[in-house]
């Protein structure tokens, strides 16, 4: 079923079973780049720029919310090594880091995954729409001490 507005407030897919696991199954190729027994990385199909990888868990959940600390502490030690191979290999120094949750925020394949996108021009990778606003001082406070009880911060 497609999501849509009268089905009421969007829920993010707890259950991935997506192309991804298809690559992690080997049921389907991919250009591997690395593996680990958490991690695999291979490159992006439709890349944005030269160099464009994806780095995925081995746990298979939608959205990073839902990712264990075990497998984020695996993706946070092996990400930076991957953006300085990539680094190496195009010659484009600076690059984006990009993680979608849910179709709204630009989701496709609900399976979490990181993309690593070379920026060797204003023109090519990725293209930002940055809509900011201003932060309500009080609001900000509020909103800070909320978050911070949540997280047990
Ligand atoms: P996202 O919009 O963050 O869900 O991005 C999904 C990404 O997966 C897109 O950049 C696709 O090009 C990429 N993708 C989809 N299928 C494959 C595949 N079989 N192999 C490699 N990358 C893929």
């Amino acid at each position: 079923m497609v999501w849509s507005p009268a089905h009421g407030p969007y829920k993010l897919p707890r259950m991935a079973d997506t192309i991804f696991s298809k690559i992690l199954r080997g049921d389907i190729p991919c250009h591997k780049v690395y593996e680990d027994d958490l991690i695999l990385a291979f490159l992006d199909i439709g890349p944005l720029s030269y160099g464009h990888t994806l780095i995925i868990p081995k746990e298979e959940v939608a959205t990073l919310d839902q990712l264990s600390d075990e497998t984020a502490a695996a993706i946070g030690r092996v990400l930076p090594r991957l953006c300085r191979a990539i680094r190496a290999v195009t010659g484009v120094e600076q690059f984006n880091v990009l993680q979608n949750n849910g179709p709204m925020a630009h989701q496709a394949v609900f399976h979490v995954h990181f993309h690593i996108i070379p920026k060797p021009s204003a023109d090519q990778g990725l293209g930002i729409e940055w809509r900011s606003k201003k932060l309500d001082p009080e609001e900000g406070a509020k909103l800070a001490a909320a978050l911070s009880k949540e997280i047990g911060g």
